[in-house]
């Protein structure tokens, strides 16, 4: 018989557990049988692939920052990896705001209807509001100050600081580029080793796939709100929705095809994993590790371009939260009455791109940056409440567009240093698509 691909897998996990949700529901006990029962699955799944992002990135990073031999290509590959992931973070945005002034949805919500949505996660939108003032009250160098760590065990051990360890870690390898050869060689040759070890963890852990996914989706039903401003939330949903799917299915494998000549299936094929857990976990930071992996085994970029456009990816380039956050800061305004101008949208595209760079790669983390984009405009934050019932999809399906465009873009960053596997080789495919 033959395997059923990983990707598969996935989709077959995903599919029973929202169905195992739904039936589960039927029963007054369903909710707390599967939250006892079956979520800790969910967590252990998420958790280990969390435990495994940062030695990966350590390792690979290393090994990758090393191989470079001089300190010009690793300055050309960082100016490159930044200048992409703005470009692209842009055009998602306008994009957005291309999409949310011709279909205008908030011109559907009415006056009951937004005091009613208001009032039910008001509580919500304050704290969010709240944590999302603390980190706007900084120095305009702050941001610069936090990607250096004064301790590495410390920037290691907590969540969401991978900048720092990429600083640390770049730093390091420089050191090595810059030893007698006979020195660095056992070190290279450690992490290389390393890198193997945490690579064949990777491919444990997503044997492992299909029943985490499972576990979470089934917990998301169960958890879901269940309320009927979902339909009035519906054109503004679609609109984000729309917007997203064009950037999965029509920009990013165009221009792939375009720029590195891999075909439509064999970049979907290679990074539908990738995807399918990003929208199961919604987070790029979790999914990191499974994203690196099909970059570089089966989308054929190599390793020193992966190791560092990928963990750089999922800490400041999201361009489906910048899409949605266009999006939403617009659809709240239409929804206050408040008619935005040209400028005002320009205004919007900036504080976006800035708020998308600064969203940790976490659940949820776009809300609460779209705070600082509404404000930025003039536009209540409490707003935020109007769209809290829909979130939660629209964050799975746009951190599956974060992690396909640091995928995008680690094969743009790979082409154009000439670091990537001929897709014209013959068996391309056979060789580099194999083994799920
Ligand atoms: N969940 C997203 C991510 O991890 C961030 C967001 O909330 O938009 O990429």
């Amino acid at each position: 018989m033959r395997k059923i691909a990983l990707h598969w897998q996935i989709i077959i996990g995903m599919v029973a557990g929202l169905l195992i949700g739904a039936l589960f529901l039927l029963f007054p006990w369903g909710k707390d049988f599967v939250v006892d029962w079956i979520k800790p699955f969910g967590t252990i799944f998420i958790n280990s692939l969390k435990l495994i992002a940062i030695p990966l990135i350590i390792a690979s990073l290393v090994k990758g920052v090393s191989d470079l031999n001089d300190i010009r290509q690793l300055s050309k590959m960082g100016s490159r990896t930044i200048g992409m992931y703005i470009v692209t973070t842009i055009i998602a945005i306008s994009l957005g705001l291309l999409l949310v002034n011709v279909v205008k949805p908030g011109r559907f919500i009415e006056e009951n209807t937004r005091l009613e949505m208001m009032e039910s996660f008001a509580g919500e939108a304050d704290s969010r509001i709240a944590s999302a003032n603390e980190t706007k009250e900084r120095g305009p160098l702050d941001a610069l100050v936090d990607i250096i760590p004064d301790n590495i065990v410390a920037a290691a051990s907590s969540n969401g600081n991978m900048l720092q360890i990429i600083f640390f870690v770049v730093f390091f390898g420089i050191g090595i580029i810059l030893i007698e050869p006979s020195k660095s060689k056992p070190v290279k040759d450690f992490f290389d080793g390393l890198n193997e070890v945490i690579l064949k963890m990777i491919d444990i852990i997503m044997l492992f796939a299909p029943f985490g996914v499972f576990a979470l989706l089934a917990t998301l039903m169960v958890e879901a709100p269940s309320s009927d401003v979902f339909i009035a939330l519906g054109a503004y949903a679609l609109t984000v929705v729309v917007g997203l799917a064009f950037l999965l299915f029509a920009f990013y494998p165009t221009v792939v095809k375009i720029f590195t000549g891999l075909s439509y299936k064999t970049f979907l094929d290679g990074i539908a994993p990738a995807q399918l857990l990003a929208f199961s976990t919604s987070s790029s930071a979790a999914t990191l590790p499974v994203t690196m992996e099909r970059v570089e085994e089966h989308l054929g970029v190599e390793k020193d371009v992966v190791a560092f456009v990928c963990p750089v990816g999922a800490t400041i380039n999201m361009d489906g939260t910048s899409l949605y956050q266009g999006i939403a800061a617009v659809f709240i305004a239409q929804v206050f009455g408040n008619d935005l101008t040209l400028s005002d949208q320009l205004v919007i595209v900036l504080t976006a791109t800035l708020a998308s760079i600064g969203t940790a790669a976490v659940p949820g983390a776009g809300i609460l940056m779209l705070v600082i984009v509404l404000e930025s405009v003039g536009v209540n934050p409490a707003g935020i409440a109007l769209i809290f019932a829909v979130d939660r999809p629209l964050d799975m399906i746009r951190t599956a567009v974060n992690v396909t465009s640091d995928a995008t873009v680690a094969l743009l960053v790979g082409k154009s240093l000439g670091k990537i596997k001929d897709p014209n080789v013959k068996n391309w495919d056979d060789h580099y698509k194999p083994q799920d």
